[in-house]
């Protein structure tokens, strides 16, 4: 007799406007198409805004009766990101960024999930491409179609519910909705960040070309695969610490927390984490 699992999705829901849209649609449909869905939202401690957000995910998660796992990131390795940041003499944004990702997955692996939903929108990918076709990074723009393969036991895949939906779209399903979102931008945001005036642009050129941004988008996933051969087929290892995936013996968690504190906190991080999803879940 075949025993049918049902399908696990993961949504990292930050607080804005996005990644909460992206929870409320999703709960919705995985009552209609019967999958399971659960929050993780990872406290960064980025002062006054990560007690914000917390608070606002706890209460989106609770008004659509979705399970929340909450990391809070000081409590697992004694460092906020602002922290991590300052010692590794790093931009925050970089550092954060590291520490979503390898915390994302290692929360999707601890729960065997299927996938990982993130809430980048429409402008958002199309900033994020331009921005890597400018600087020539392809093996940056290969990144961006609306999912990624899972790599088994090392990576779970991402999808990105949001790839056709505009920003101003996200926004408007928030705010008919009445979901609790964070208003306030990040305080370590860059002044003038480059995707920002590239949303700019392309919207512009969308008020004179109607559908131009939905287009692009269309025909950028189609030419992912071939981004991808260009830029060369990626060999993944095993983090000799972790056991996650990894471009390199040592993964960028493990490598920078080592750098740190002495120590490769990724194992600490793994343990942590599966004892946080055996309490919730
Ligand atoms: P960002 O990297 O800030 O552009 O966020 C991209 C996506 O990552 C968001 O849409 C969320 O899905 C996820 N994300 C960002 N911040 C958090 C967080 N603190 N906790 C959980 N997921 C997050
Ligand atoms: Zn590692």
């Amino acid at each position: 007799m075949h025993c049918i699992r049902t399908k696990v999705i993961v949504a990292a829901v930050s607080g804005g406007k996005d990644s909460s849209t992206m929870l409320a649609i999703l709960s919705k449909l995985s009552r209609q198409y019967g999958f399971r869905l659960i929050g993780v939202h990872i406290v960064l401690g980025l002062r006054e805004y990560s007690e914000q957000s917390l608070q606002k995910v706890q209460q989106l998660c609770k008004e659509y009766k979705t399970p929340c796992i909450v990391v809070e990131l000081r409590k697992l390795i004694g460092f906020t990101v602002y922290e991590l940041a300052r010692r590794a003499r790093r931009p925050v944004c970089s550092v954060c960024g590291l520490v979503k990702r390898y915390i994302l997955n290692a929360v999707a692996v601890e729960i065997g999930a299927d996938y990982v939903a993130l809430g980048h929108n429409a402008d958002d990918i199309i900033a994020y491409s331009l921005k890597s076709f400018i600087n020539q990074d392809l093996e940056q723009l290969a990144k961006f179609g609306p999912a990624t393969e899972t790599i088994k036991g090392l990576a779970v895949g991402r999808l990105r519910p949001l790839y056709e939906v505009y920003e101003k779209e996200s926004l408007l399903y928030a705010l008919v909705n009445k979901l609790p979102i964070v208003i306030d931008e990040c305080p370590f945001r860059p002044e003038q960040p480059i995707e920002e005036r590239i949303k700019e642009f392309m919207n512009k050129l969308e008020e004179e070309h109607p559908g131009i941004k939905l287009s692009f988008l269309r025909r950028l996933e189609k030419r992912i695969e071939t981004y991808q051969a260009l830029a060369g087929k990626r060999e993944y290892k095993k983090c000799r610490y972790c056991g996650l995936v990894s471009a390199r013996d040592i993964c960028s968690f493990c490598k920078l927390t080592k750098r740190i504190s002495g120590e490769p906190l990724g194992p600490r991080v793994r343990l942590e984490i599966r004892n946080l999803v055996k309490q919730i879940l």
